[in-house]
């Protein structure tokens, strides 16, 4: 893997990064002039120390952006115990795919067992899976319905989602950070950062700390300002109430805490992801361009 971008060089930088305070970021070069469908997703509110900040700032150089035809897409849902879901979002994303004459196929990754779910795991396990027969990746939430989306193959990771039809949500539009949903990335991409982090349990967080690994490669995430997706409401069991925060919060503050280390360039992306994840493959359906392998990833521990 080439050395990131942005990393604590030496080991006065790191031992500042990992002892300031976090600040904002504030200003981001890369949207100075920005407009357009496409456009870069901000960082002015990432919290970082303001020596790692800097560092970010200086390799946030506006980018070209741009669409390639021809190139061969998997789109990989990570999934347990969703079944309504993926037959209300198969035949959608199928529609979307044809309609738009990407040479596609569909890839559900399911987790074996009931343990603690790691989606970071499930989509590492498809992009090596697919690796293969893949020019780009669509990492995909199994309830988010595409309504207006662009699913070509873009030269830069794109957010697909921006605007939500949502019964259960208060926020309707992204207009931060965010980097989840439903992401367009090239397999070099994928290969660059190491994939994600294997080290994220649970509800949350990972999200964020692939999109840190992309930067820490000097590419600069876009968003497509247009994209509209319906998101379904999770099952009962699995609603993130205030109840759940309470089960779920001795993994969520543990996932926080990473991000956190993230942030301050504490982490080397080098050491946890693709090239450490372990998994197998315990059942395998395939039906023309879907295919479904469930997967035992390990467990927390
Ligand atoms: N997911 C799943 N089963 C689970 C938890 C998560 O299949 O028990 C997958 C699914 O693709 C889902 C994504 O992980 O869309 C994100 O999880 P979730 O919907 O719980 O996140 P939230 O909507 O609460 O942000
Ligand atoms: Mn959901």
């Amino acid at each position: 893997m080439s050395s990131p971008r942005f990393p604590a060089q030496n080991a006065l930088k790191r031992l500042l990064n990992r002892f300031l305070p976090r600040g904002r970021v504030g200003t981001d070069p890369a949207l100075a002039g920005s407009q357009g469908r496409y456009r870069p997703v901000p960082v002015y509110n990432l919290k970082m120390p303001w020596l790692a900040a800097t560092d970010l700032r200086r390799s946030r150089r506006p980018s070209e952006f741009a669409f390639e035809e021809g190139k061969k897409l998997t789109v990989i849902i990570p999934f347990r115990n969703r079944d309504e879901h993926l037959a209300a979002l198969r035949p959608a994303l199928e529609a979307q795919l044809d309609g738009q004459h990407i040479d596609y196929r569909i890839l559900v990754v399911e987790q074996a067992g009931d343990g603690i779910f790691n989606k970071a795991r499930l989509i590492n396990t498809g992009i090596l899976h697919a690796a293969d027969d893949s020019d780009y990746y669509c990492i995909h939430d199994v309830d988010n319905i595409p309504v207006n989306a662009d699913y070509r193959c873009p030269s830069l990771p794109l957010r697909l989602v921006t605007k939500l039809q949502t019964t259960h949500r208060r926020e309707t539009e992204y207009k931060d950070h965010y980097f989840s949903g439903a992401i367009t990335f090239r397999k070099e991409h994928a290969f660059a950062a190491n994939g994600l982090s294997n080290q994220y349990w649970g509800w949350g967080k990972e999200d964020d700390d692939f999109f840190f690994r992309l930067l820490m490669q000097g590419l600069c995430c876009f968003a497509d300002y247009q994209g509209v997706y319906r998101d379904l409401a999770n099952p009962q069991s699995q609603h993130f109430t205030k109840a759940t925060q309470k089960r779920v919060s001795p993994q969520l503050s543990a996932n926080r805490h990473r991000r956190n280390s993230m942030l301050r360039l504490q982490l080397d992306p080098a050491r946890d992801g693709l090239n450490s994840l372990t998994y197998s493959i315990l059942a395998a359906h395939t039906e023309g361009r879907f295919e479904k392998i469930v997967v035992d990833i390990g467990s927390q521990g």
